[in-house]
């Protein structure tokens, strides 16, 4: 543990002030993560989207005492703070690299450095499973290997630990020697160099070289000597090289397939001039080279290939996803089979916290494998990180979480293994409350959340959060920071599932939220809300329930200005801000020039309604065409937008841009905020810079039955498919009451399945239809992607003439939404 006097040795940072002192446990650069504000230290940083100087306040409202900044205007907002501890540095993320290197200088363990394009969580976790029967393995959590990331890991570093392993990514020249400095690696491993991201780089030599500064004072880089460009440029820079190779180059370890099956691949390898063979339990090329890195990595640090056959023959895939799904009487399920140690149950808890629904947090818990730490010790920290994060209770399963279970919060429940919790599970126990699972992978706790979750039927649509992040600040970084956002929840946060993407983006800070209708925005308050709500189509009769939901009305008519008027009389307490809505060419709702003069003059004499924002929107955002149009409406917008500002006499939010005006006038007509809509979903519907975006739901079913049919014979209703000649067609278990258009019948849609895209065959049924997969390898079971990556929304639409928009919000509430974090 460091003291913040050495902190500010170690950052060379001035100090502003000194009050009392508190050993650091935590470092803390997120101000939603903290669980100690006694033992924290906060680095105040700057992102490209948030300032952590805006969080000093309130963070020293919950405790926190020590801080170390940029700049002190942090304060500004605290006018009492001399018992605060004030450490003033040029660079947040500098300072927070300078005390993880500090930290990390002061253990002599080895520590395996590990970069490259693709596999370094992979490689990093399975390093970690191999090492720990004999080791004492500290490692990154997750892909923490970013310039925040990797701080963060190091810091985990122990006197207990024996080995540690620490992943580094990169995005822009001038990233890795700053992680270097952190991770002090003692060993390399480059994994391999792909084409993607190469973003930030002129070419792939300029990559990998600021790679390979990872690997400067190294005593042996690991790589796959058959890869030529990193072969040349590691021998050019000299780097001491212990290698691999699968095609017979120059290598330490000549690795041969000897066979693969469905589920094995049987490898030779030769090494000091002896030949061992090894079992793998799988057969594809990514996972056979993370392995091969793996390989060479024990026999350098001399294993004994020996005793290397079980433990690969027993290494299981790495489960990064972390899903979220609705379960039973109302439950909400976050099941994380990330391997279970003590890093990984904090973020699963953090993920808890911060995404839980109203009720009880329950919390169902494996025996963690966590090296490093006694028994004793592991668990009480285990059982004050629970209590840290609200968890309500614990049902423990396991020996040693049994035994322990004195430290846990009251009405817990432990016992010995999964199957007799599962034997002895009531379902009534279990009542609208958040329940993360997490357990190691010998625990199955697969079966756990299977006898928690909903019924499913075969049909789930997948929403990779991540990927929608992404997306928010993909148009984020089209506006000025100062622009405010606000993104459209309606219909169901066009189909995704309203309240995970609702508290997904209150966690990353967006402005405001919108809905269509009040029902929508009762719900989102209902579920723990707290964002100012819009609601686009309010009817007078919900104003009431609109006050004491705290949402917020679009005024969009005369009529509908002097029912407002009506509900909220002069002094009534508490008058919702309304939004005034003007119509400047799309001529659906809003206020034309002559209204809203009128309006105006009524609203100036009521001062207790406060005008919030003005707004209006664009008709042909989507098409370049429409770009004259766009800005005649913009220009009308402004000319309207000021005369409302100088009637009322103050500020008013005004807006215009929608995902498509984003991309074509983020620059020029922001205003001050912009409403983000279907390019969170990944979108682009400007159609000029699609590939800025990354896809966020896959529409996903299995395939119920294969059959052969014989040329005549017809398939489906009406006997609209015709088999022309013999074919082998399969029945899928998604129709148009699953929001599977019916346009898409008889090969108009296309779905994709074993890799192939395949035509539908006859019309589609209500809960089924049918798929040609004459050729094809495909059984009964197997799933099968409707819409996604792979079979883009913007394609399918096309086809049957309508666009994205719909067929996102067309999938039918039976079908299981499915969240998840990579
Ligand atoms: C739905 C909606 C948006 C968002 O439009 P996208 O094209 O999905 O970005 C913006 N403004 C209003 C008024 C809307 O109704």
């Amino acid at each position: 543990m460091l003291t913040l006097q050495e902190i500010s040795q170690a950052t060379g940072g001035y100090v502003v002030q000194w009050a009392q002192l508190y050993p650091v446990q935590h470092l803390l650069t997120d101000s939603r993560k903290l669980v100690n504000a006694a033992t924290s230290v906060f680095f105040a940083i700057r992102g490209d989207f948030h300032d952590g100087h805006d969080y000093v306040a309130s963070l020293y409202e919950q405790g926190v005492r020590q801080f170390v900044v940029e700049d002190l205007g942090a304060f500004a907002g605290v006018p009492e703070h001399k018992d605060a501890n004030i450490l003033l540095v040029t660079s947040g993320v500098k300072a927070l690299q300078d005390v993880a290197a500090f930290h990390r200088s002061q253990y002599h363990l080895p520590v395996v450095g590990i970069t490259g394009s693709n596999g370094k969580t992979i490689v990093k976790e399975w390093l970690s499973q191999l090492l720990s029967p004999t080791e004492r393995v500290v490692k990154s959590p997750r892909s923490y290997n970013s310039q925040i990331g990797v701080p963060l890991s190091v810091w985990q570093i122990n006197e207990t630990h024996t080995i540690g392993v620490f992943e580094a990514g990169i995005s822009e020249p001038g990233e890795m020697e700053k992680l270097a400095r952190v991770i002090q690696p003692t060993i390399g491993i480059f994994t391999n160099l792909g084409s993607a991201h190469s973003g930030g780089f002129d070419s792939d030599q300029q990559k990998l070289e600021e790679k390979l500064l990872l690997f400067q004072d190294v005593s042996q880089l690991i790589y796959c000597s058959d890869q030529e460009l990193v072969r040349h440029t590691i021998q050019h820079q000299h780097l001491p090289s212990f290698t691999w190779s699968l095609k017979g180059n120059a290598a330490d370890v000549q690795v041969k397939i000897k066979s693969t099956s469905t589920h094995k691949t049987k490898i030779a390898y030769n090494y000091q001039d002896q030949e061992h063979s090894l079992t793998l339990p799988f057969t594809d090329d990514a996972s056979l080279e993370n392995a091969l890195h793996c390989l060479t990595l024990l026999l350098y640090l001399g294993l004994q290939p020996e005793k290397l056959s079980t433990p690969f023959e027993r290494l299981v895939p790495v489960a990064m996803r972390l899903e979220r799904k609705e379960a039973i009487n109302g439950c909400y399920v976050i099941d994380d089979t990330y391997n279970n140690d003590l890093a990984g149950l904090r973020i699963a808890l953090d993920v808890l916290a911060q995404q839980a629904r109203r009720g009880r947090k329950t919390l169902i818990l494996s025996d963690l494998l966590e090296a490093g730490l006694d028994e004793k010790t592991l668990y009480q920290q285990v059982a004050y990180d629970v209590k840290a994060h609200g968890v309500d209770r614990v049902i423990g399963i396991g020996d040693v979480i049994s035994r322990n279970q004195h430290l846990f919060p009251a009405g817990s429940e432990f016992y010995f293994g999964t199957d007799s919790f599962l034997g002895q599970l009531r379902p009534e126990t279990f009542r609208q409350e958040t329940i993360l699972v997490k357990g190691a992978r010998v625990f199955q706790f697969e079966k756990v959340v299977a006898a928690l979750q909903q019924q499913v039927h075969g049909t789930v649509l997948e929403v990779n959060l991540d990927a929608l992040v992404h997306n928010l600040n993909f148009y984020r970084s089209k506006v000025s920071a100062q622009t405010k956002i606000m993104v459209m929840v309606k219909a169901f946060a066009y189909g995704a599932g309203s309240y995970e993407i609702a508290n997904l983006l209150q966690f990353h800070r967006v402005d405001y939220l919108a809905v269509a209708y009040t029902d929508e925005g009762v719900a989102l308050r209902e579920h723990g809300i707290t964002l100012p709500i819009m609601v686009m189509n309010p009817s007078a009769d919900s104003f009431l329930k609109m006050q004491q939901f705290n949402l917020e009305p679009e005024i969009y008519s005369p009529d509908l200005l002097h029912r407002f008027l009506d509900y909220f009389p002069e002094n009534s307490p508490k008058t919702p801000r309304i939004h005034l809505k003007l119509d400047t060419g799309m001529h659906r709702l809003g206020f034309d020039a002559t209204e809203l003069a009128d309006a105006l003059e009524v609203l100036v004499q009521v001062p207790h309604v406060q005008v919030e924002s003005v707004f209006s929107h664009l008709a042909g955002a989507d098409e370049a065409l429409y770009n004259d149009f766009s800005r005649q409406q913009i220009a009308a917008f402004t000319q309207m937008a000021q005369q409302v500002e100088s009637t009322l006499g103050y500020h008013v939010t005004k807006h215009i841009l929608n995902s498509a005006g984003i991309v074509r006038f983020g620059q020029e007509a922001a205003f001050d905020m912009v409403r983000l809509g279907i390019g969170l979903y990944g979108i682009e519907s400007s159609g000029t810079e699609q590939e800025g975006l990354q896809t966020v739901g896959q529409l996903k079913t299995t395939i119920s039955q294969v059959k052969r049919v014989t040329k005549g014979d017809t398939v489906g209703y009406s006997r609209k498919g015709v088999a022309d000649t013999d074919k082998v067609i399969a029945t899928i278990a998604i129709g148009y009451a699953d929001g599977y258009d019916r346009r898409f019948g008889n090969g108009v849609g296309e779905v994709q399945v074993n890799g192939q895209r395949v035509p539908i065959i006859g019309n589609i049924c209500m809960d089924m239809c049918m798929i040609d997969v004459t050729g094809v390898d495909v059984q009964a079971g197997e799933e099968v992607l409707v819409f996604g990556k792979e079979l883009p929304l913007t394609e399918l639409s096309i086809r049957i003439g309508t666009i994205p928009y719909e067929l996102l919000t067309n999938v039918s509430t039976r079908v299981k939404r499915v969240f998840y974090n990579e």
